[in-house]
């Protein structure tokens, strides 16, 4: 049980319930992460998809935005998805007003980056690092990266656009493989997680 990681999963806003469920199917202990002191506890962090903007403005209300940059500055591992992704981005293309953001991936994001026409579809996408053929894309509302910095990898492009990176012990999906019940994304987190621990 001892080296089983605890995973959190920040619950201020968002898909939660799904990265739970699919954290404990790749063998993480998960839980909900809503304070400082909750967040202390756990070996790695997931942050959901949902709204970014309102996200943002929570972790500021409930005293986390600090807590987090803190965390993820001295090396816990996290995985984001879509405005996950957009909160682990140092800068926003299009930020609403009073938009933060946690950092931790030297990247530039641009926020519903698909558009109207496309604004939720699936793709097949290849991602390095995940053996067993392309993971099934869930892009709802979806950011993509416009540009990455010298440290961060591109590890997955949907349509000549970037859609994953990973630097160092942050990872971040413009989709959700939480919604599509094959859960080797976060196996591949749990893995990371487990690196450090
Ligand atoms: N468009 C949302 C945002 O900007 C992200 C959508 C999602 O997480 N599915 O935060």
């Amino acid at each position: 049980m001892s080296d089983t990681p605890v995973i959190g999963v920040l619950a201020l806003q968002g898909d939660v319930r799904e990265h739970l469920i699919a954290l404990a199917s790749a063998d993480a202990q998960a839980r909900p992460v809503r304070r400082p002191e909750e967040l202390a506890e756990v070996d790695g962090l997931v942050i959901p998809g949902g709204e970014s903007t309102t996200m943002s403005k929570l972790a500021v209300l409930f005293g986390m935005m600090e807590p987090l940059r803190e965390r993820v500055r001295a090396g816990l591992p996290v995985y984001g998805t879509c405005a996950g992704m957009i909160l682990l981005a140092e800068k926003i293309l299009d930020p609403r007003s009073g938009q933060e953001t946690v950092g931790g991936i030297d990247m530039i994001v641009r926020r519903n980056a698909f558009g109207r026409q496309n604004e939720s579809f699936e793709a097949a996408v290849e991602v390095d690092g995940i053996d067993g053929g392309p993971v099934e894309g869930v892009f709802i509302r979806a950011p993509w990266v416009e540009s990455v910095g010298a440290e961060a990898e591109v590890i997955a492009e949907h349509g000549g656009h970037i859609v994953a990176v990973r630097q160092r012990n942050v990872l971040a999906t413009s989709f959700h493989p939480e919604l599509t019940g094959d859960h080797r994304v976060h196996a591949l987190f749990v893995e990371m997680v487990r690196a450090v621990k």
